[in-house]
């Protein structure tokens, strides 16, 4: 059985060109024209794009949080509405094993049989010990080929200190294994959140007023100087303000590998909506804070320049009423993160392209191809190449509705980006060559998704 996908325009990061697409056992077979008598099925795609299917780098399903989870694996059907067909989630490292064996169990435990889309997995340190230094040589074969440590969240055990990450760099490096940080001062934060307690500032918007950006930027600034000793390459995770961007640009123009994601909503939405009333603030609590409009503008420029590389959501399917309500009297105690999986193209693309701040190509290096690289899938995934897994994306341009929680899947009672216009979307999406959704409704099924192993170097990418 072969598949014809006639008409579209294809959108890669580096091209746009109309060409028809041929599909034969889950792979792109060939890209031309006058292929009418290799194929069984045709849909016809004429007036729309074909992009890769997304591959989002940031996701945190089932993921444990105060005795409760973020929504699991069954709801990776969002992901496939939204477009993106590859996830790469993070697996926290549980009390007593090291990354491999974590990783194993997270996805024996949680993906698998239950994942809509293709999943990867990054480690990510929890509690330091000297295993996860002498696993280091091992996390390559066992298709970890990303780690990521904190900087933030002091008096917890997932706080590094700089000489730990110093020692993780040093020797990552050897093996190809990319190490990803959350770039926070977590000493800082911590002076300034009990500083709000002690004077009664206990609602939502203090969240920004003690994680404000130049926590974020002196973190990162260390990190970049740390890495340059180390000589290794560092990717920050979510960076949400100019200054960290800024210090990650001028570690790459020295010459360093230092690499940067930032998130849909770090790039539309603003710490006004932190002081939405009704305890709404709690929706937008997450870390690093949302930041004023002149942030929004910068971060805009970095990726449209290609001072940071992706754009991943930072996925958490924390409900609200249930869970975020836990922080109701102390925005301390409100879990951080919000949903996002399902929007991340739509917001790309409708406050992106549509306002000329990015390109197509560019929309598509961000949220598909640079990401597929960084995690050692490319060119499996994130691209529409003879050879690459057949994950496609016929996207309607002419599209209009509204983002809402109400037509989500992500399982929680909130969107961060409820009642915002949305141009484009997802029509039909493929999962290796298999129609997986259709007139952006998900027709395909729970445990469809596999896990693809990302190699090491991934970071070895330079950009386009
Ligand atoms: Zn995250």
């Amino acid at each position: 059985m072969s598949l014809l996908i006639k008409g579209a325009t294809i959108v890669t990061a580096m091209d746009e060109y109309r060409a028809d697409v041929l599909i034969e056992a889950g792979k792109i077979v060939a890209i031309g024209d006058n292929m009418e008598s290799r194929a069984t099925d045709v849909v016809d795609a004429r007036g729309r794009y074909l992009l890769p299917g997304g591959v989002d780098q940031h996701t945190h399903f089932a993921l444990p949080f105060g005795g409760t989870f973020t929504r699991g694996f069954e709801t990776t059907t969002a992901a496939a509405v939204g477009g993106t067909t590859t996830i790469v989630d993070f697996a926290p490292q549980i009390s007593g094993l090291g990354l491999i064996d974590s990783v194993l169990k997270h996805e024996e435990e949680q993906a698998k049989g239950k994942s809509a889309v293709d999943y990867s997995f990054h480690g990510i340190v929890m509690d330091v010990s000297q295993r996860l230094f002498d696993e280091i040589p091992m996390l390559p074969d066992n298709g970890i080929p990303t780690v990521k440590l904190f900087m933030a969240y002091k008096g917890t055990p997932f706080m590094v200190d700089d000489g730990t990450l110093y020692r993780y760099l040093s020797d990552a490096r050897a093996h190809g294994i990319t190490v990803m940080v959350h770039a926070e001062n977590g000493d800082l934060i911590d002076v300034l959140q009990k500083a709000c307690v002690r004077a009664g500032e206990l609602e939502p918007r203090f969240h920004a007023v003690s994680r404000p950006p130049l926590v974020e930027a002196e973190a990162t600034a260390r990190a970049m100087s740390i890495a340059a000793m180390a000589e290794a390459p560092i990717f920050v995770v979510h960076v949400s303000c100019r200054e960290a961007a800024a210090a990650i640009r001028s570690a790459y123009l020295a010459g360093q590998q230092a690499y940067g994601e930032t998130c849909p909503h770090y790039l539309t939405l603003t710490v006004d909506d932190l002081a939405k009333p009704d305890f709404e603030g709690a929706k937008y609590v997450c870390s690093p804070a949302l930041r004023s409009k002149d942030h929004l503008d910068a971060l805009w420029q970095a990726v449209s320049r290609g001072w940071l590389q992706v754009v991943g959501s930072d996925h958490c399917g924390f409900d609200w009423r249930t869970q975020k309500h836990l922080g109701r009297d102390d925005f301390t105690k409100i879990p951080n993160g919000a949903p996002g999986v399902q929007h991340r193209m739509e917001v790309m693309w409708t406050y992106g392209v549509e306002t000329g701040k990015i390109t197509r190509q560019k929309m598509v290096d961000l949220c598909c191809t640079a990401p597929a690289r960084f995690n050692g899938l490319f060119p499996r995934k994130g691209h529409i190449g003879v050879g690459s897994d057949a994950d496609l994306v016929v996207w309607d341009p002419g599209h209009r509705g509204k983002m809402t929680a109400a037509d989500s899947l992500e399982g929680v009672d909130f969107t961060p980006y409820e009642g915002m216009q949305q141009k484009g979307r997802a029509q039909k999406v493929f999962l290796r060559g298999n129609l997986t959704v259709e007139d952006g409704k998900f027709i395909g099924t729970l445990g469809q998704g596999r896990w693809v192993k990302g190699d090491p170097y991934g970071a070895a990418y330079k950009g386009l």
